[in-house]
């Protein structure tokens, strides 16, 4: 049985209702975030609830906890789940009010945190890489905030889906942005290349992990604008997530990226991650 928390209370999964005027139901007006389990070690807390922080400023919606309450609801549904590895899935609307666009004068929020099974990605996509396509960017102009309605991701990613491909990464105005679940880096001439944070991009927490690890590894990398014949043209490719941590892309549009092998900035860089992931469950032994 999953356990779930829903305003409150801690029930069964198939017990969880919402009303049907919740604003995340009728407008997607809502936030959420997603944050990695390992071993029950909750990977980069802080930085998740900081990013729910803005979305929420972002969507001018009052965070309903502080943060050590959060941790709290958090951790008593990572208890109550079944698996190690979990992928917690929390999300704040803006409630139930009549289905008119204008906030509600007195709101009352919806608090959902759900888990998931955490798998890690395929040991063959890892090894062999993935293919991805890429697509013209046509979202909105606040991509910088983790927010529920996600339709032209929804719609993005299902045309990668359609070409039997792991993701549709995104291209506006000549520029290489992200993906459509996912951050994006390139290696060019030996050089990790990550496209500067802005409003048109979700900071990724695994894209801050990535640059962390390749300053602690002296590996060359650099933040800057990337375009898109620098992806076509890069030697490597990788997308990172929460959920598919870095993975090598090594077809684009149907082109060999490179080599049509995983590079070998990708293979240090997926070795370093593995090992970061496990220093955070050696916590708990350690603790
Ligand atoms: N960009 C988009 C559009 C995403 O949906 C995600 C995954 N939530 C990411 C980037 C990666 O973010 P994170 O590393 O925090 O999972």
């Amino acid at each position: 049985m999953t356990t779930v928390y829903l305003n409150g209370q801690f029930l069964a999964l198939e017990e969880a209702r919402i009303p049907v005027m919740d604003r995340g139901f009728l407008f997607g007006d809502g936030v959420y975030e997603v944050i990695p389990v390992y071993d029950r070690q909750l990977f980069r807390l802080h930085a998740h609830l900081a990013r729910l922080q803005d979305s929420l400023d972002g969507i001018r919606l009052e965070n309903p906890h502080p943060p050590a309450e959060w941790e709290t609801l958090i951790l008593r549904i990572v208890e109550s789940a079944e698996w190690p590895d979990q992928g917690i899935y929390l999300q704040v609307t803006r409630g139930s009010g009549p289905r008119d666009h204008a906030f509600p004068k007195i709101v009352q929020p919806t608090v959902f945190i759900l888990p998931m099974q955490l798998s890690p990605p395929a040991a063959e996509a890892v090894e062999q890489g993935v293919s991805a396509i890429t697509s013209r960017d046509n979202r909105w102009l606040r991509c910088d905030l983790k927010v529920t309605s996600l339709l032209p991701n929804v719609l993005l990613r299902q045309l990668s889906v359609d070409a039997n491909c792991a993701e549709t990464i995104l291209i506006r105005d000549g520029q290489l942005i992200e993906g459509s679940a996912s951050s994006v880096f390139i290696v060019q001439d030996g050089m990790l290349l990550a496209p500067p944070k802005s409003n048109l991009m979700l900071p990724g927490i695994t894209y801050d992990v990535v640059l962390e690890l390749a300053a602690a590894a002296a590996m060359p990398h650099q933040v800057r604008p990337i375009s898109e014949t620098e992806l076509r043209q890069a030697s490597e490719i990788w997308l990172t997530s929460s959920t598919k941590e870095v993975m090598a892309v090594t077809e684009l549009d149907g082109q060999s990226v490179g080599t049509g092998q995983p590079g070998p900035l990708f293979r240090q860089m997926h070795a370093d991650y593995q090992a970061f992931k496990h220093r955070i469950m050696r916590r708990k032994s350690a603790a």
